[in-house]
């Protein structure tokens, strides 16, 4: 069974491009009955935070993305980060370099960049030029008692390197575009490109599903794989599959600090993780023609990365919006009541907590769970319920309220006064109202919704006054004539 990987940097808060990735490779886990390998790529003190690592595992577990190996879980292969393998990475350096896949570099940066400017203007690949491919054991003296520091960097093979894309179909590379590169550091400090495919090697992933952006460095890995298989570190080379890349406004990548591509956001609104899930599942990928509803269990079973697009994708939030909403119709009642928890309270409810009142809320839930996109909606849908006064907004109220919206008004009280409480009569006696004044119903009813929620659009008006009782509808009414 496939071992796949989802590596993440801890560097900032995550985003959809990382969550897509995670959710692909799980999704092909999952699918495969196989393992999803869950490390850290912490090696870059200066970039990575607890915070943003604390994140990390929180989104995964609140998408409920679970994974079988990785931090907390444990595993065969642990540690899952890599800050707390740094032995091993200098380990298998010190065997690249014995073997000679890997050669100590003297160049400074000075002298790098003057030799790369000079093959550009030459019209010359600018990339690495072997200055130190064969430097003799003298020369290499000479370098350290100048004081001179050295990286190591990996000895490209020179001819072309060729694999078959999960995603692409087939990919070759020719030896003058992959330069030789570094792997550590001056400072013995190793860099992504040693730590990430040695941990694969080490963690004996099968298949590498990642975002195109890091399609470039995959020759190089492959080379450096090879390498490891010669030293009995590797077993096999992994496949390799490049996600698209998501595009976001304006046909531009989404970038990691597009407000858009946070993930922080949507959870803060109330998109629901099923929602979202399917949402990001068709980022490069559909599960039929005519249909983009679908849960968890039913992507698992279709998930087939030959069917992920290699053409972009377009990141489109009302299409995220549309099939979160389907997700929240598709709740039981009881379920989407209690996921509305969170913005029935501060900081997202403006009412005092001690005027919330469960059992009414219980009562309208089910009317606001046909109409809200995002659970956050809730808070603005059942806020005349809980507030003293509703909220006075005043162009709702200047749109409502025409010429004559009194005289309605003063109807509509004596009716609604006179009316059993309930919404069916509740509608008759508004209906009955404006039917005195020539008014059709929708005419009718604007004044009263304005007056008693102070909003022009909200949930159904006749259930909504049902639900807040008589004696405050009728001092609302009052208090709009007033
Ligand atoms: N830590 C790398 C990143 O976040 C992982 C890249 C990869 O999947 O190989 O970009």
């Amino acid at each position: 069974p496939p071992r796949v990987r989802f590596c993440p940097s801890p560097t900032g808060n995550p985003h959809v491009g990382l969550v897509r990735t995670a959710l692909f490779n799980w999704a092909f886990a999952r699918h495969h009955q196989g393992t999803l390998v869950f490390r850290i790529e912490d090696t870059d003190a200066a970039r990575d935070s607890e915070e943003s690592y604390g994140q990390l595992l929180d989104s995964m577990r609140w998408l409920g993305l679970d994974w079988d190996e990785g931090p907390e879980t444990g595993g065969p292969h642990a540690p899952y980060r890599q800050s707390q393998r740094m032995d091993l990475y200098k380990d298998v350096a010190e065997k690249l370099l014995a073997a000679g896949y890997a050669y100590p570099c003297y160049c400074t940066t000075e002298e790098l960049d003057a030799r790369r400017d000079a093959a550009r203007a030459a019209g010359k690949p600018s990339g690495y030029d072997g200055h130190c491919r064969d430097l003799g054991d003298e020369q290499k003296a000479a370098y350290e008692a100048e004081g001179r520091t050295s990286i190591v960097r990996f000895r490209m093979p020179d001819e072309a390197i060729t694999f078959t894309d999960l995603v692409r179909g087939d990919i070759t590379v020719q030896p003058e575009n992959v330069p030789d590169y570094g792997i550590v550091r001056a400072n013995g400090a190793p860099l992504y490109t040693l730590v990430n495919p040695v941990d694969d090697a080490l963690m004996e992933i099968t298949h590498v599903l990642r975002g195109e952006d890091l399609l470039s460095s995959t020759p190089r890995q492959i080379a450096l794989y090879r390498a490891l298989i010669e030293l009995g570190i590797a077993k096999d080379t992994p496949a390799f599959g490049h996600l698209p890349y998501v595009m976001g406004e304006g046909n531009k990548k989404l970038s990691k600090r597009d407000p858009q591509a946070s993930l922080n956001l949507y959870r803060e609104r109330g998109f629901l993780p099923e929602g979202l899930i399917n949402y990001l599942s068709l980022l490069g990928w559909s599960i039929a023609e005519d249909r983009d509803i679908f849960g968890r269990d039913e992507l698992v079973a279709a998930f087939d990365i030959a069917d992920v697009n290699a053409n972009p994708a377009r990141f489109d939030l009302k299409k995220a919006e549309h099939i979160n909403a389907e997700h929240l119709r598709m709740l039981d009642v009881k379920t989407f009541t209690e996921a509305c928890g969170p913005w029935l309270k501060a900081p997202f409810a403006p009412w005092a907590p001690e005027a919330f009142d469960a059992e009414q809320f219980a009562e309208i839930a089910p009317h606001a769970q046909t109409r809200v996109t995002v659970l956050s909606d809730i808070t603005a849908n059942v806020d005349f319920l809980f507030l003293d006064e509703p909220v006075h907004d005043e162009a709702s109220w200047t749109k409502a309220m025409k010429e004559g919206s009194d005289a309605l008004l003063v109807t509509a009280r004596a009716e609604l006064t006179a009316a059993e409480w309930n919404a069916e009569a509740l509608k008759t006696a508004v209906l009955t109202a404006g039917e005195k004044h020539g008014l059709k119903l929708g005419k009718a009813q604007a004044p009263v919704r304005v007056a008693v929620t102070g909003r022009t659009v909200g949930l159904p008006l006749f259930e909504s006054l049902e639900i807040l009782g008589r004696e405050k509808t009728i001092a609302r009414i009052d208090a709009a004539l007033a």
